[in-house]
């Protein structure tokens, strides 16, 4: 019997994710390990509804669904903003805040909106965070679950063309430019050339030094 608790992720890797931004961050951050990773949206997957009430449990769902569906392991992130003066809001919402045409342009202005009515108007009164709930799971039922996140405060006017969601508005703490402003290498890069600053690359990184072998 094998000691190592965790299982090794190995060949073809479903990502079970059909949100552009996630998907070219994801394929970024498997680059290194040589996993052959396609799209679930390549795959003509279907996206399962995301009914859990965690992030946790949505990226589970997610997984879950493309691993039965394709015969093959797959990796889904759940992530999202979490405001401390929303209490949490919109957190697993995040995607649904931008209705359905995907117009974070109106979630930022909503979140400054609700911000505004509720009377934060300093930074310190702006706190927030993004988190990610990374799941790999396997046609077998096995799992495997890392979380990470990333402290900072909310600005407007928006920031920054780069990135996606809601990353023009947040200032992670310790630095002066946001996500937005910030290329992927900054925003996602792993050690030791980046810093491993996102959520979904301190999830990441859990998630490499259980089950991942850098080539
Ligand atoms: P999900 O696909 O249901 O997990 O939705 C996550 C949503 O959270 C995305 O559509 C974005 O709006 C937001 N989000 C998650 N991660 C990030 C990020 O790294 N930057 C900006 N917004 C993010």
């Amino acid at each position: 019997m094998s000691t190592h608790p965790h299982r090794r992720i190995a060949g073809r890797l479903i990502i079970a994710t059909h949100n552009a931004g996630k998907l070219r961050e994801m394929h970024d951050l498997l680059a290194p390990y040589g996993i052959d990773a396609v799209a679930a949206g390549a795959l003509g997957l279907p996206e399962p509804e995301e009914t859990g009430t965690s992030f946790r449990d949505n990226a589970r769902i997610k997984a879950v669904s493309a691993a039965a569906a394709a015969g093959l392991a797959a990796f889904a992130d759940d992530s999202g903003l979490a405001v401390d003066a929303l209490g949490g809001e919109p957190g697993i919402h995040s995607a649904r805040w931008a209705g359905p045409d995907r117009d974070f342009a109106h979630a930022m202005a909503e979140v400054q909106r609700r911000l505004e009515a509720s009377g934060a108007r300093s930074p310190g009164q702006r706190k927030a965070h993004f988190v990610s709930a990374l799941c790999v799971a396997w046609p077998d039922g096995h799992l495997e679950e890392f979380e990470g996140r990333v402290d900072g405060v909310l600005v407007f006017p928006p920031r920054g063309e780069k990135g996606f969601g809601y990353d023009p508005i947040f200032l992670p703490d310790g630095f002066d430019r946001t996500f937005g402003e910030m290329t992927g290498e900054e925003k996602h890069g792993l050690p030791p050339l980046g810093r491993g600053l996102s959520h979904r690359a301190r999830a990441f990184l859990k998630l490499a030094e259980a089950c991942l072998e850098r080539r």
